[in-house]
């Protein structure tokens, strides 16, 4: 809980358990709340102001208790997530609390898991229109083999995942030189497979690659998606948490024609694993894809109710907005968009100052990438005498053929020491390294 934790602070919510379980035999079983009871104890957005850990935990008995774990489990998720949309400037057709929404977000276990869930969606709603338009009975099978999927040739792994389990044909596009995916190459794919006989229905554009932070180009490809007629999934897993800062919203230019999008606060906005956020505009399409109605689910307020069952793949489902709501007013939107301005930029100047090293791609938010000038392999051993020493552990990726390394800073427990630190370290290793393989 940041700056004001403390043992005594935990102790304290042990107790409340404690004596939770003691009294548990006079409490409710069922809540006595209607659905929707939780939108007016709460304000309409996060705090800008940290607050004390003591009214926070006041507001679990309040707030929280007199919905069990059901509806409040799923009402802290909308009223939180509409706080975190609103906080990333994020458009309103994804808030649930909105007149003119059919949207909301989901709190997911992963970003893997919500490219699948977007890239379901997107298929079934394909599926649905390609049945009315050929309008004679073909099998799910055979429509499923004609579909394809685009991304971009540095996408994560994930949505290469999504595709294994659906069968779907994914196809990666070149990127430009500051290796983001441009407008005029995904045309050009969607012109090529139609040709073909294949039916375009998915992008997954990027904002922060794993590799190097690089950015698609959302307002081109946004507008050959709307064109084109393709569900446009933004996969932000790591740098969504910089849009708590508005100087930091440019990559976000083009997010109106997205149809979902996602980001890991277990990543950079110090809220612990899992918990995924993850965006739809049109939570019938999820809906038309995940409801299934055996009797034991049912219940007397499915009509007034949200039930996350149909927005995602699992059944049960976690608290996980309640380490979220947490997180937010202890910290408050102030030290939340501080701790993101809190970049890896000395690291970076330290990399530029010394001649051996290259700093090959430009750096965006926390993340640096680097390589020695001498080549893959010597990269590739100074990574391997990093690793092997135990004071740091960073991950390799290419930039087409060049083998980098990554160094970035997610935590806000890092100092300046921690940094000069490091950077003693590998340029220490970096020299030794230079002058075994010169002499
Ligand atoms: N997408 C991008 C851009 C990532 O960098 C990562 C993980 O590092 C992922 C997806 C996968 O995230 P998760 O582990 O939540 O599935």
């Amino acid at each position: 809980l940041g700056s004001n934790a403390s043992p005594i602070l935990g102790k304290e919510l042990v107790d409340y358990i404690t004596q939770y379980l003691g009294s548990i035999r006079e409490r409710r079983v069922i809540p006595d709340v209607k659905p929707g009871y939780m939108k007016e104890l709460l304000p309409d957005t996060a705090p800008t102001e940290p607050e004390d850990w003591e009214s926070i935990f006041k507001d679990i008995e309040k707030v929280i208790m007199p919905g069990a774990s059901s509806p409040a489990c799923t009402e802290l998720e909308m009223n939180v997530m509409d706080w975190l949309c609103k906080a990333l400037g994020l458009p309103s057709f994804f808030l649930h609390h909105h007149p003119d929404s059919i949207g909301g977000g989901i709190l997911q276990s992963t970003v893997s898991e919500s490219t699948l869930v977007a890239l379901l969606a997107a298929r079934k709603d394909k599926m649905l229109q390609l049945r009315v338009e050929l309008n004679q009975d073909v099998d799910d099978s055979v429509l499923n083999s004609r579909l394809v999927a685009y991304t971009s040739d540095q996408a994560h792994s994930s949505v290469e995942k999504a595709g294994l389990i659906s069968l779907v044909k994914i196809r990666y596009l070149s990127t430009d030189e500051r290796l983001s995916l441009r407008g005029d190459t995904l045309k050009q794919a969607i012109q090529e497979d139609r040709r073909r006989g294949l039916v375009p229905f998915l992008l997954c554009a990027t904002l922060g690659t794993t590799g190097v932070c690089a950015f698609d180009n959302l307002s081109e490809l946004g507008s050959v998606c709307a064109e084109e007629g393709l569900w446009l999934h933004v996969d932000a897993a790591y740098a969504g948490s910089a849009y708590f800062c508005p100087e930091l919203r440019w990559s976000l230019d083009g997010i109106e024609f997205a149809h979902s999008f996602v980001f890991n606060p277990s990543k950079w906005m110090m809220v612990h694993f899992d918990c995924t956020a993850f965006w739809v505009k049109d939570k019938y399409k999820l809906q038309q894809t995940f409801t299934v109605d055996p009797v034991y689910l049912r219940h007397e307020n499915s009509q007034a109710a949200t039930d996350f069952m149909n927005w995602q793949i699992p059944l049960s489902r976690r608290f996980r907005s309640l380490k979220l709501w947490f997180v937010m007013r202890s910290f408050g939107l102030k030290n939340l968009q501080a701790h993101i301005r809190h970049l890896a930029k000395l690291f970076e100047s330290k990399i530029r100052s010394d001649p051996h090293f290259e700093v090959p791609a430009e750096r965006h938010l926390g993340l640096v990438v680097f390589c020695l000038k001498g080549g893959n392999a010597l990269t590739q051993e100074l990574l391997r005498r990093l690793t092997r020493s135990g004071t740091m552990y960073l991950i390799p990726a290419d930039i087409h053929t060049k083998r980098i390394i990554r160094f970035t800073v997610t935590s806000q427990f890092t100092t300046t020491e921690d940094i000069l630190k490091d950077w003693g370290i590998i340029s220490k290793m970096a020299s030794a390294l230079l002058a075994e393989t010169q002499g």
